[in-house]
């Protein structure tokens, strides 16, 4: 695939095909690739087109397929346009992805107005960040207005969601006191909206309940002094019987509104642009660790010595690093 100009013209003008092969151009691995992704992203990117970017994360069974089909619905029947992006690190195990199955999101997956991308299911932790904050990138350029990163809550990726989306919802279903317990601190600290999913029928005295317990959790866990009073808020909501989606997307406009205006929206982004750049660096670094031949070689010798007792490994590493300098002063 060329990267030209009639493919950065086919994505600006939101052609899903070339955009759907330009994700798979940067969930590339091959070096020659990498370097047509940069240079797609980075022509992109000038052009300052930005989507409202939402993570949203459960356990598996929660909800979060009928979700963002219902959501997502919600959005497009309003005249937005909506993609979805899955982040899912269990599928290596697993062998699939959580949006693999794209028939549970029948109807928005069908929409003009949608498009639903699974995540690639061989990918590493943090191999799918990367692709993925390029994703949404690329969905941005593509005039989408909303962006949903989706994840499976295993605790890792709900940080690394959160660490490239604007806001962030926390699925969880409806259950006794003790599955509070189970939530983990440092994943309701970045939630700014908990959403008890299932609130019908019989489940909805519990989902309330559930509620409850969370907004005191909230309460007494974080306050952001940046957001708005009643913020990050707890609410039921039913995706299967769409109760409550209206609800929640004006509480986020509401959190977003509020956030652009008082500057945190820009601040957090930039942050987000800096921590990129940052991990683009150290990954950088570490493949050419992985793939120059001279320093491999270095290092199993010196692996060697180090482990024999005959080197130390402080020493050892700086002679690495030495030799990774000079490698790229003559490079
Ligand atoms: P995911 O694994 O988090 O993506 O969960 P799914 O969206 O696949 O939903 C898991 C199960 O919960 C399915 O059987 C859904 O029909 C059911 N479910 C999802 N949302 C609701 C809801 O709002 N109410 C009820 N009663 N069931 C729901």
């Amino acid at each position: 695939m060329q990267v030209d100009a009639a493919m950065v013209e086919s994505i600006l003008n939101g052609d899903r095909r070339i955009l759907a092969r330009a994700i798979t151009l940067v969930e590339s691995t091959r070096a020659d690739h990498r370097a047509q992704a940069v240079e797609l992203i980075d022509r992109l990117t000038q052009k300052g087109r930005s989507a409202l970017r939402i993570g949203l994360s459960g356990t598996p069974g929660v909800g979060k397929s009928t979700f963002t089909e219902s959501f997502g619905m919600m959005l497009v029947e309003q005249g937005l346009k909506v993609a979805v992006l899955a982040v899912d690190p269990s599928s290596k195990r697993s062998g699939g992805s959580i949006l693999g199955d794209k028939t549970r999101m029948d109807n928005l997956s069908r929409h003009p107005n949608a498009f639903i991308r699974p995540s690639p299911s061989s990918a590493a932790l943090g191999g799918v960040a990367r692709r993925t904050r390029e994703a949404i990138t690329l969905c941005e350029a593509a005039g989408f207005d909303v962006v949903l990163v989706e994840t499976v809550g295993v605790g890792q990726s709900e940080v690394m969601v959160a660490d490239m989306t604007d806001l962030f919802l926390l699925l969880l279903a409806p259950a006794g006191g003790d599955e509070l317990q189970g939530v983990k601190r440092g994943i309701m600290e970045i939630a700014d909206l908990i959403l008890v999913n299932k609130a019908d029928g019989d489940l909805k005295p519990t989902a309330v309940r559930t509620c409850a317990d969370y907004a005191g959790a909230l309460r007494l866990l974080r306050k952001r002094p940046q957001d708005p009073k009643g913020f990050p808020k707890a609410m039921t909501v039913s995706a299967l019987e769409e109760e409550g989606l209206e609800q929640v997307w004006s509480e986020i406009r509401t959190l977003t509104d509020w956030r652009k205006e008082d500057g945190a929206f820009d601040a957090n982004r930039a942050r987000q642009a800096e921590i990129w750049f940052q991990d683009e660096i150290r990954r950088g670094i570490l493949a050419q660790l992985d793939q120059d031949e001279a320093l491999q070689k270095l290092q199993s010798e010196l692996r060697e010595k180090v482990t024999n007792g005959s080197l130390s490994p402080d020493a050892a590493a700086a002679e690495v690093l030495l030799a990774l300098k000079s490698s790229n002063q003559v490079g």
